[in-house]
Formats: structure tokens, sequence, C-alpha cells
């Protein structure tokens, strides 16, 4: 089935002479444990199209689903609770609070929207992101790799309907961003977490199962892993 869905979604910036078309009527289906990247050139539409799709930025026209749920149709308390209950983010800059510990982090979004982390999800989640004996560390006392794996644990922990991260390993060198993208991988194929990936560099989307290419704010091309069907 579907995480989430956009169908013709559209959306427009500005107005008049400062009118920018960032989507237009892009369609695209985001399959439950599927790990989809989306490429393309800068102001192609990658970050609005996950904007749009998490609830982040309206949309002008057409539709945005996160699983049976249509956002357009959602006031912004509603949005929000979605976002909590749903949805995990990972950025580009890891998001951690300095003062908390590993854990600490990891359950934060969940301590704050009131909800108890199912302990054995948690523990599975740990050892899947490789983050087990490190849970006592702050951020400071970890490596780039580890605070990013630290994020990802976060986004996991309440086994949201969808995952998604902007340029995950942007800030990572390329030995610790592959350690991340391969967790990445790992929680799609071992807990069948749902991912969407906005980057720019091949090699992070050589990790996702297809990956969706934006031009223009369309889609131009879409390319399917070979081995993507064969390792499930
Ligand atoms: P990408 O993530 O692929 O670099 P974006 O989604 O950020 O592309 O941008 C798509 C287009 O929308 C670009 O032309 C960009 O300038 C425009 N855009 C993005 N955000 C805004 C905004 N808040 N106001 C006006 N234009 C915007
Ligand atoms: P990673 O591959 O996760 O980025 P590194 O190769 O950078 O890890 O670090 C190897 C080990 O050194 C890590 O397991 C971590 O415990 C430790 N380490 C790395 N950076 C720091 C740091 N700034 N402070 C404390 N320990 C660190």
């Amino acid at each position: 089935g579907a995480a989430a869905r956009a169908t013709d979604l559209s959306k427009v910036y500005g107005e008049g002479e400062t009118q920018v078309i960032a989507l237009d009527s892009v369609s695209v289906e985001f399959r439950q444990a599927e790990f989809t990247a989306i490429m393309g050139p800068s102001g192609s539409g990658k970050s609005t199209l996950m904007h749009c799709m998490a609830g982040l930025d309206t949309i002008s026209s057409g539709s945005a689903r996160i699983g049976d749920v249509e956002l357009t149709t959602l006031k912004d308390k509603k949005l929000t609770q979605l976002r909590r209950d749903k949805i995990g983010f990972i950025f580009q800059a890891f998001n951690l609070l300095p003062t908390l510990n590993a854990l600490e982090n990891i359950t934060l979004p969940m301590d704050i929207a009131g909800r108890k982390a199912d302990q054995a999800w948690l523990d599975q989640v740990v050892a899947t992101v490789g983050l087990a004996g490190r849970l006592k560390h702050r951020p400071n006392q970890l490596s780039g790799g580890q605070q990013q794996r630290v994020a990802v644990a976060r986004a996991l922990a309440g086994q949201p309907e969808i995952i998604f991260a902007d340029e995950p390993t942007g800030n990572l060198d390329s030995r610790s961003g592959a350690e991340v993208l391969g967790f990445l991988r790992n929680s799609v194929r071992e807990l069948g977490q749902t991912i969407v990936m906005v980057t720019h560099d091949p090699v992070a989307a050589s990790y996702s199962d297809r990956v969706v290419f934006l031009a223009d704010g369309r889609i131009v091309d879409e390319l399917r892993s070979p081995t993507a069907d064969s390792v499930l």
C-alpha cells in the first residue's frame, strides 16, 4: 500500500511577475517499506515536494496524502498532530539538543507528544542504527556519523508512517555517510520503515530502492534499483 501519495500536486509561490511554479502537477506514490531518493538540480522542487508532503507547507492544488489522510482537509492543530504522530524528520544538520544524552534525544519528540515509546521497538531501533553502548553519550561526545545515527533513531522511535530525510549525509564525510545510509537502508529492510530522502549525491541515492528525478517542478524520470525487489 501507499504510505504517502501526491496526486496532481502543484505549488505556486508568489503572484504576478514574481510567481514561481515550484511543483507542476506532480503525482508520485511512496509505498510502505520502500526507500525513495528524490534527485534533481537545485531549484527543481525537491524541498518543496518534501515540505508539502510533510504538511510543512500548504499546497496550491491537487492532493497530498499521508496514509489515508488528506492533508488539505486538516487545520493547523490537526496537521501539527499528524506530523508528530505519523512523520519522522532527518535534517542535514543533526539538530540534537546538546544538553541531552543520545537516548534522551531519541525519545524527546515522543516525550513532548506525551507518548510512551515502545521499549522493544526502541531496543530494535537502537540496534538497527548501531548505537548500543552510546546511549548515555552527549552529542559532543559522539562523532558526526554517530550524531546522525541518533537523529535517525529519533525519527524511527515513534514508528512513523513515513520518514522524510533532507540531505541526511550532507554534513558527513563519505565513510560516515555510507554508514548512515546503510542504517537507513537497514531500517527499511529490517523494520519496514518507509523513507523518502532528498539528495544530490548519486552515491547516497544508490542506497535507495528507487530514484525519482525532478526538473522544473515536474517528475522527468524514475529508476528502480535492480536489487530493490529481490532483497525484499
Ligand atoms: P530544490 O529543493 O530542488 O533546490 P526548491 O523546492 O527549494 O528546490 O525550490 C523550487 C522553486 O521554488 C525554486 O525556483 C525556488 O526558488 C522556489 N521557492 C522555494 N521556496 C520558495 C519560497 N518560500 N518563496 C518563493 N519561491 C520559493
Ligand atoms: P563514525 O564512523 O561513526 O563517524 P569515527 O570513525 O569518527 O566514527 O569515530 C570512531 C570512534 O571514535 C567512535 O566510535 C567514537 O566513539 C569515537 N569518537 C569519534 N569522534 C569523537 C568525539 N568527538 N568525541 C569522543 N569520541 C569520539
